[in-house]
């Protein structure tokens, strides 16, 4: 009987891990929200937009996965002049650092770089008859803005993100 029950274990591992090859969630922990937020794992997810909506507020998902647009000076951030660190309010993902966001008369939190050049991807994007770069998440894939050449010295690039897919934390 107990042999019965040791088989019983490891087939429900087994199952368990197969299931789970594709995507296993990360630790979970307070600050969480969800089991794939994570502010220090890098590794791209592959999580679908049904998931995706089953975790994130409406607000968060509309912009993130439909690329939505807040409007331009009603998000949380776009004034914010404090240190800190800008992370992916979706997946964690470290954006962008208080150094390189400037004041930008755009109504949207702007930054002339992101904090390392593979924490964002780069899409064209021809919606609403214009041509324009859409930014996106390296690891969550998720829609954060569009970038422009008409920021400030040293990069000349305005990151024109959306606050409601960006997590701030203050320095401390
Ligand atoms: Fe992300």
């Amino acid at each position: 009987m107990k042999r019965y029950w040791g088989i019983l274990f490891l087939m429900g591992i087994l199952f368990d891990s197969c299931s789970n090859i594709s995507q296993k969630p990360m630790m979970s922990s307070a600050e969480s929200p969800h089991p794939y937020y994570s502010r220090t794992d890098t590794t791209p997810l592959n999580i679908s937009n049904e998931t995706w909506k089953q975790l994130l507020p409406p607000d968060v998902y509309h912009v993130a996965r439909e690329q939505g647009t807040e409007y331009a000076f009603s998000g949380k951030l776009w004034n914010t002049q404090s240190k800190g660190d800008y992370y992916c309010a979706v997946c964690g993902n470290h954006l962008f650092k208080s150094d390189a966001k400037f004041a930008s008369s755009c109504g949207w939190p702007s930054f002339f770089e992101p904090i390392r050049p593979n924490s964002v991807l780069y899409k064209e994007d021809l919606s609403y008859g214009m041509h324009r770069i859409e930014v996106t998440c390296a690891r969550c894939q998720s829609h954060l803005g569009h970038i422009f050449d008409d920021g400030p010295a040293p990069t000349y690039k305005r990151y024109c993100m959306n606050s409601i897919v960006l997590d701030f934390v203050p320095e401390k």
